[in-house]
């Protein structure tokens, strides 16, 4: 079971990235979350969300969720390059320590943020 984004209903708004910020640093530090809102620059009102789990990265993008696995990432398998820094992130942890579950969840404004 892992987190999964449902690109069509997100909007973009980051609050599962400051969230996922909090909950490892105790401070509103984006560069320790390991769920990232990413935007094209040659696409106009393009994004995605990206998520990295223990194995793999988790690419919610219009066009649907994708699953791809790390070494393939890292390989340059992985399609787009805003998948790449996310390899050095610590993997979500599923927020193990609070009874209430995942902090992106719960704070997603837009209920685009499930477990599966
Ligand atoms: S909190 Fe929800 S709507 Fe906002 S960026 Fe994250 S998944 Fe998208
Ligand atoms: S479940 Fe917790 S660790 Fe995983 S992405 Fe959400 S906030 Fe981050």
């Amino acid at each position: 079971m892992g987190v999964k984004i449902d690109p069509l209903k997100c909007t973009a708004c980051m609050a599962c990235e400051l969230a996922c910020g909090y909950h490892r640093d105790d401070a509103f530090a984006l560069l320790s979350s390991c769920i990232v809102v990413y935007r094209t620059r040659d696409k106009k009102d393009y994004f995605g969300v990206i998520l990295k789990q223990e194995e793999d990265l988790v690419i919610a993008r219009p066009e649907g969720l994708e699953v791809k696995r790390i070494g393939a990432v890292e390989e340059g398998g992985g399609g787009d390059a805003s998948a790449k820094p996310m390899l050095l992130r610590e993997a979500c942890d599923l927020c193990a320590d609070r009874e209430a579950g995942p902090l992106c969840r719960q704070i997603c404004p837009v209920d685009a943020i499930y477990l599966d």
